[in-house]
């Protein structure tokens, strides 16, 4: 009999119950907006910003609308100004190189290794060329973070890292978000937490952090943060940083506290999955498992997987025999962008150079979604599909 997978890679789980019921009584006040307090009332969306910076260990959290935003604020909080130049990771998404144009910055494109992480050679060459980098720890894969950090402080270089993909994740112990100057996170449905849309930045940088929190659009109501440097910090920023406004709303805030009190049990549940995904998937001819660092604690929300120096029709063939079979699968080697995915050169506001030892690992890149809606068992079966469908392909291939 021939297995049809019939799960959704595109469905989350419900909101947990005391996340509704905390929306509906954030609802039933009316007051969304963070700074509508009544009293001494403490709004829901600082109330979350104290909780993610101590889930963090960070000294400040900002909440705000959107992971991008997150980027941008963070760019603008430390200056970056038209015209600079920025590193960032070939292998990421369109948030990533549009959060560094958003500030009229140009990004520089820093190749993928195959550990699908930023190749630290190919930034050591392109170090001279900026004072910003921007590091998308993309589909949850840590690079070496102690090496990346000793390179960019010997270059003077600043690191904010973009963990929309890593919220939970850490470096020897040290959490995804924490090891450059600024963090930033994404609350989005297809996160690690869920209110739609939404984000985070953390810092322990008192300055830093109160640009960020006028830049996002505290008006002169920054006292009412939490986890905010004292009012002393803003005196002088306050009368200098623009206001593009950007905030968090309570009832998003209502509906994600509830969800990161949960974060470590939900982060053990999808690296179950990981781990089933990964045991069905090992010893298939023709493709190559990502193997994880023993320093790396990640939290694997999604499954990668290479064929490497597969021709695109054998790559095309095996993403349409796992469709027919209810396994949706993506491809980050398509000349066009489709769905999320896209390559550095198809952002064609940003100019890049070739990057032939990354481009082959992008044109290898099968990724797909592994949502807590699917059980263990599910995964075995989407593994026992993708097992099949390679091998059967990779005969014809190797036949030929
Ligand atoms: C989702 C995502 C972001 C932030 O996205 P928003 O939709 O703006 O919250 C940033 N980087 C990566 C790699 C992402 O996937």
């Amino acid at each position: 009999m021939t297995e049809i997978f019939k799960g959704s890679f595109t469905q989350q789980e419900p909101i947990p119950d005391a996340g509704i019921a905390a929306a509906l009584r954030v609802m039933q006040s009316g007051r969304l907006h963070r700074y509508n307090t009544q009293g001494d009332e403490i709004a829901e969306t600082a109330l979350l910003e104290e909780e993610f910076a101590d889930y963090t260990g960070a000294k400040y959290c900002l909440a705000v609308a959107s992971g991008g935003y997150a980027m941008a604020t963070a760019l603008r909080a430390i200056g970056v100004k038209p015209g600079d130049k920025v590193l960032t990771n070939a292998f990421t998404l369109a948030p990533v190189p549009g959060a560094i144009a958003s500030v009229g910055a140009q990004p520089v494109f820093v190749g993928v290794t195959e550990g699908l992480t930023i190749d630290l050679e190919d930034l050591a060459a392109k170090a001279d060329q900026a004072s910003v980098l921007m590091l998308s720890h993309m589909r949850g894969h840590l690079a070496d973070m102690e090496a990346l950090i000793t390179l960019c402080e010997g270059k003077g270089i600043t690191v904010i890292e973009d963990c929309a993909h890593t919220m939970g994740a850490a470096w020897k112990d040290v959490p995804s978000g924490r090891s450059g100057l600024i963090g930033c996170y994404s609350t989005q449905t297809y996160k690690h937490i869920n209110s739609g849309e939404g984000g985070f930045l953390i810092t322990d940088d008192a300055e830093v952090a109160a640009r960020a929190i006028m830049l996002s659009g505290s008006y002169m109501l920054f006292e009412r943060h939490r986890a905010a440097p004292p009012p002393e910090v803003f005196a002088q920023i306050k009368y200098e940083t623009p206001n593009v406004s950007g905030r968090m709303d309570n009832l998003r805030a209502a509906i994600l506290r509830p969800q990161l009190a949960d974060l470590a049990a939900q982060c053990e549940r999808w690296n179950a999955r990981y781990r089933v995904m990964e045991d069905g998937l090992r010893d298939v001819p023709g493709l190559t498992i990502v193997e994880r660092p023993e320093e790396e604690r990640y939290v694997m929300s999604s499954f990668q997987f290479l064929l490497l120096d597969w021709s695109a029709q054998a790559v095309a063939d095996v993403m349409a025999r796992c469709l027919a079979r209810g396994v949706e699968l993506k491809w980050f080697g398509g000349a066009e962008p489709t769905g999320f995915t896209s390559r550095y050169d198809s952002w064609r506001y940003a100019a890049s150079e070739p990057m032939p030892a990354s481009d082959r690992v992008l044109a290898g890149i099968v990724d797909m979604r592994l949502p807590l809606t699917f059980s263990e068992d599910d995964c075995a079966m989407i593994a026992r599909i993708i097992r099949a469908e390679v091998s059967a392909v990779y005969q014809t291939i190797a036949a030929e």
